[in-house]
């Protein structure tokens, strides 16, 4: 195989060079997503199963798996009366005595297996009835066994299993492994460096993937199946580490110019904390407030992720950071993914700061006259906090002095515009935040080349949201309970799914449901409707109508996801909740439970609800902590569609795996970014391989 050229498309042998595979054969390779030899040694083995165990004859009990060799004394195909039904027997003889062996409805078995025809047999030991004890193994695997044949790929060891597909099961696909292994010669080059492998024990890459294919009888079943042998630690230690090296390498390239402002904070900073805050921050703020303190007072920009759960506080974080900068003369941005977000922020902040800072919001809104001064602001180098939407990025915008950029919700922005607001000043520091509780695991692949911070603690006095599963037949009850809500003067949410697929009958139901809240059951109130395809000033306007209190209801399609502060909101109704991801559902109850009072989410199951979806409400119930929710989602979705929607740069691992193989990937990491550390672009030499190597996976599964 070839690393060295690196740059596009799939690389390497295609598979119709492994012997034994004709277009039939590479058309259902295809279905495996195997169409390079490459692919074909990195399609591992699901789990093992250990056919060891030769006995012989005389030995055997009823129950036992075993192998055994033999020669056919007798063998003989019956026809029954029952049509398309076949019997094929053969009693199979070893020097300690005779067993029979049945087949069911394989009549050209007569073909291969004759008298005296020699056989390597693989089955359970079944008890032909209850009284007799006669022993016989019922349609057990075979194989023919000729002098000065290889060892056996399908019995007599430790085999593979891997997912197959119509027409290509195990024995095929052990051959075309097998096959491919025959083919990766010498050139097979290693791109991990020599002195990692050896320090952890690990195996070069061609040993270590024909051990993963056809272990050693010595390694315990255990540690196989776990993915714990030598040869499987390797390969996800592989895995990660070449995705970790391009992210370290990602990471060095931003922060590449390292004169960035040196923003201190003197105790009259920290008397001014005490000045804006009305609240004392919780420890956990405080810690991170601390990390963050650290890291911008140095030349090197920082380079945040701030995690917390929905409501933990991180805004006020990020306003002392930004204190921080407009104490140091410089100017501050704190950009978030929507005008209500950034709109909101706005007004918070100015709760915050009163008249100390000058304080601007820019938006697609931003009237001209308004976008002018704002602009002749940033011009003159002095202290400011600017809040807006993506607006904070075109060109026009122009910081003189900018000393920190903040992004909220990160998630919602790609990397490419995170780095563009940071490339508004001369390496600012860059405190992106997010509270899509993105497990640590998976948020250290997806943002490896950021450093991440967590608040792990919500401000004292919050009750956790009161959660319950209800069916149809309930709504009355609920109908009636939200009457009450709404008579304490409180707000009410009702969201339904809205998925691509669907997206026309989903609009319908969440239209309808309106009508039928308004005109059937609160003809007295006003039910508002929010949805994705409303135009965004229209969508806006009438979240804020009911954020002021213009209407006691809303239904919404999921666009309330996305950081929205509506203290009074109390109720939560949630419509086919088992249609939701566990990431999203915990979100969107965040956005109930802010105020002072009990808040309540209600889960409506559909009659034809999944196992997982039920398992995913009761989670919900259960739980308020979103990185635990956020762990048991990957376990019960798997990272694909962790974040409900299909993330560009979501990494892909083929072997490891992001919760049970967290310590090596924890390793990767810590090894990738000391080898960039001492050679940030990879030029030496003796790194090239792994460049390229990395790059090219990088390519290969971000796309
Ligand atoms: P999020 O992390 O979801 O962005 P916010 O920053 O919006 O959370 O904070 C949620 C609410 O909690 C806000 O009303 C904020 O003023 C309040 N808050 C933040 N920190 C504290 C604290 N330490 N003590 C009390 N209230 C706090
Ligand atoms: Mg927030």
């Amino acid at each position: 195989m070839k690393h060295g050229e690196a740059s596009s498309g799939k690389p390497g042998i295609p598979v119709s060079r492994i012997k034994g595979i004709g277009p039939v054969r590479e058309k259902r390779l295809k279905k495996l997503g195997i169409t390079c030899l490459e692919d074909a040694l990195y399609y591992f083995p699901f789990r093992y199963e250990d056919r060891s165990n030769r006995v012989l004859i005389s030995s055997m009990r009823p129950g036992d798996t075993v192998t055994l060799e033999g020669n056919v004394t007798r063998a003989s195909l019956i026809l029954t009366r029952r049509k398309r039904f076949t019997l094929f027997t053969a009693f199979i003889r070893d020097r300690t005595g005779q067993i029979k062996a049945v087949w069911f409805n394989q009549p050209f078995l007569k073909n291969n297996i004759k008298k005296d025809t020699r056989l390597r047999i693989f089955g359970k030991v079944e008890r032909e009835d209850a009284r007799s004890g006669i022993m016989y193994l019922k349609n057990p695997e075979y194989e023919l066994l000729k002098e000065g044949d290889p060892p056996s790929l399908n019995m007599d060891r430790i085999v593979p299993v891997y997912a197959g597909t119509e027409g290509l099961g195990n024995r095929t696909l052990r051959n075309i492994i097998s096959g491919a292994l025959d083919l990766c010669g010498e050139d097979m080059s290693d791109p991990i460096p020599r002195d990692i492998l050896k320090k952890y024990g690990y195996l070069d890459r061609k040993e270590a993937i024909r051990r993963v294919h056809f272990p050693d009888p010595s390694i315990p079943l255990q540690d196989l199946n776990n993915f714990r042998s030598r040869a499987h630690k390797t390969l996800i230690f592989e895995e990660f580490f070449l995705d970790q090296i391009a992210q370290a390498v990602r990471r060095t390239q931003f922060r590449k110019n390292t004169k960035g402002p040196e923003l201190k904070t003197t105790p009259a900073v920290a008397r001014i904390f005490q000045e804006i805050l009305p609240f004392s921050l919780t420890s956990a703020q405080k810690r991170v407030l601390q990390e963050i303190i650290r890291e911008i007072d140095s030349p090197r920009p920082m380079c945040k992720l701030l995690q917390g759960d929905v409501g933990s506080g991180k805004t006020a974080v990020a306003l002392l950071a930004m204190v921080i900068a407009m104490e140091n003369g410089y100017q501050s941005a704190m950009m978030a993914p929507t005008e209500v977000l950034a709109e909101q922020h706005f007004f918070t902040l100015r709760r915050f700061i009163g008249a100390r800072y000058p304080l601007f919001l820019l938006t697609g809104g931003t009237q001209p006259l308004e976008r002018k001064r704002i602009t002749e602001q940033l011009s003159r180098r002095i202290p400011l906090l600017l809040v807006g939407t993506h607006a904070l990025i075109q060109k026009a915008v122009r910081f003189s002095a900018l000393g920190i950029a903040v992004i909220d919700e990160q998630h919602k922005f790609g990397v490419r515009q995170r780095a563009r607001l940071a490339e508004k000043g001369s390496s600012p520091h860059l405190l992106t935040m997010t509270a899509t509780p993105i497990p640590r695991s998976l948020a250290m692949t997806l943002y490896g080349d950021l450093d991440i911070s967590l608040i792990d603690e919500l401000p004292p006095g919050r009750h956790p949201v009161r959660t319950v599963i209800r069916r149809e037949e309930a709504r009355p009850r609920i109908y009636q309970f939200v009457r009450n809500i709404v008579n304490e003067g409180d707000q009410v949410f009702f969201v339904c799914p809205l998925v691509e697929e669907s997206e026309k009958s989903d609009l319908r139901a969440a239209i309808s449901l309106r009508e039928e809240l308004q005109n059937r059951w609160f003809p007295d109130l006003s039910v508002t409707l929010v949805h994705g395809r409303m135009r965004p000033e229209d969508k806006e306007t009438t979240m804020l109508d009911f954020s002021s209190g213009k209407h006691q209801i809303m239904v919404a399609t999921t666009v309330i996801e996305v950081g929205v502060d509506i203290p009074r909101a109390r109720l939560m109704v949630i419509e086919h909740a088992e249609r939701f991801g566990l990431a999203q559902l915990h979100q969107l109850r965040g956005r109930v439970g802010r105020g002072a009072r009990q808040s309540y989410c209600i889960l409506m199951k559909s009659l034809k609800c999944s196992p997982d979806g039920k398992a995913r409400l009761e989670a919900m119930m259960r739980t308020h902590n979103g990185f635990v929710l956020a762990e048991k989602d990957l376990v019960l979705r798997g990272p694909g569609d962790f974040l409900g929607t299909r993330q560009s740069g979501q990494p892909y691992f083929r072997i490891g795996h992001l919760v049970k193989d967290f310590e090596l990937l924890d390793l990767a990491r810590r090894e990738a970014r000391k080898l960039v550390g001492n050679d940030p672009a990879l030029s030496d030499v003796s790194n090239r391989k792994l460049y390229d190597a990395a790059m090219r996976r990088q390519e290969q599964f971000t796309s």
